[in-house]
């Protein structure tokens, strides 16, 4: 066994991330969910595991129900994944609808966008970035109690007449606490007056420190009301993802994060995903937190059939038994006995949770980590 991230351990085990990382924290070990741990560490981690599994389940679940890690030379460039953060009324909402209107894939498909929760755009130069279209913070403190880390980078969008505000603090400390890089984007510069200087400041008393500043955080100024700026900014997301050389294997079968998901009336249970590994075919039987089945369409963001989505695509699934919640992992599975073990370990996994949490109501420390 050589090192692993704590997503990655935790996804081996079918576990949820904050749980790989309360336990390490019972261990003394700090460590967040993109944080390389040593193999002694894991082994440790998965005895612990392990140690309650196996009372509960006949299966070797320990052992890795969710596949295997990539390996290097499978690896392969992929899109980056943004979340757009910000304060109310800063104009998150505005650029994300900007951004979108300079897919020229869209435009090649005649494009009735549909909503889903996340789209990809593929720029004039043919690199491709895939932004989630959550509905503000809760959407992502709620997946990452869950475990899940979609998000490479955060753009965090600054009104350049408001400056720094509440909800910006909460988005800064959201990307340190996630781990991930921080991209400013500036908004609103075509408004008269604004003072760029003084939202540098305010920035810097958050330690955010912008490059014009003499620090590493790119600033961007745009005008999502007039789209100016926007190919500096998507040039700027994707010099983010060199530095941060995003790869993955399309070549395996498919992993990922359940997006968002709802109860259609006439096509059911419609989950969004995004892959984050290997290629989701139409037809593959998927295991999405403890809801499966095999997947009956898929539907890209342009609302157009696909039968496949590799790497940091995401799609809408029809043919879930049930509506999986957001922030849950999906897999791939090869047949419906393990479609039906993993997904009774899950059932399994969340109802001991419940329990202790109906249990627990003393608070421990780790219990508030929750
Ligand atoms: P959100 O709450 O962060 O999603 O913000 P919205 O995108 O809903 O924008 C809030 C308001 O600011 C709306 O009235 C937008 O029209 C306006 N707005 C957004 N971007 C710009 C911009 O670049 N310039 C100007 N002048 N107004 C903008
Ligand atoms: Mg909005």
């Amino acid at each position: 066994p050589e090192a692993i991230t704590v997503q990655e351990l935790a996804n081996r085990m079918a576990a949820r991330g904050g749980e790989v990382v309360k336990a390490l924290f019972r261990m003394g070990v700090m460590a967040t969910l993109t944080q390389t741990i040593d193999a002694d560490t894991a082994e440790l981690v998965v005895n612990e595991f392990g140690h309650r599994v196996k009372r509960v389940s006949e299966a070797d679940v320990e052992q890795g129900l969710t596949g295997t890690a990539d390996i290097d030379t499978d690896l392969q460039v992929r899109a980056p994944v943004v979340t757009i953060m910000g304060h109310v009324d800063h104009g998150k909402t505005s650029l994300l609808d900007a951004l979108r209107k300079t897919d020229v894939a869209a435009r090649e498909a005649g494009g009735i966008t549909q909503h889903i929760g996340a789209y990809q755009v593929t720029i004039a130069g043919g690199q491709k970035i895939t932004f989630l279209d959550t509905p503000g913070h809760e959407a992502f403190t709620a997946m990452r109690a869950r475990g899940a880390s979609v998000t490479d980078m955060v753009v965090l969008v600054v009104a350049a007449d408001d400056g720094v505000m509440p909800q910006t603090i909460e988005a800064i400390h959201h990307a340190k606490a996630a781990n991930v890089p921080l991209i400013v984007a500036v908004n609103k510069i075509d408004k008269q007056g604004v003072n760029l200087d003084r939202v540098r400041q305010e920035l810097l008393q958050h330690e955010i420190v912008v490059e014009s500043l003499g620090g590493d955080t790119q600033e961007i100024q745009v005008s999502a009301l007039k789209g100016t700026n926007l190919d500096k900014l998507q040039e700027a997301i994707l010099l983010q993802a060199e530095v941060l050389d995003l790869k993955a294997n399309p070549d395996r079968a498919a992993e990922g994060t359940v997006i968002e998901s709802k109860l259609d009336k006439g096509r059911g249970p419609v989950a969004t995903v995004l892959v984050q590994k290997g290629t989701l075919r139409q037809g593959d039987l998927v295991v999405a937190g403890a809801e499966w089945g095999r997947v009956r369409a898929m539907l890209d963001d342009k609302g157009r059939q696909v039968k496949e989505a590799g790497p940091s695509l995401p799609v809408e699934i029809l043919g879930l038994s049930g509506v999986p919640t957001a922030g849950e992992t999906f897999v791939a599975v090869e047949n419906e006995s393990r479609a039906r073990e993993i997904s009774e370990y899950r059932q399994r996994v969340a109802r001991d949770k419940q329990a202790a949490a109906a249990g627990a109501a003393r608070g421990t420390l780790a219990d508030m980590m929750a």
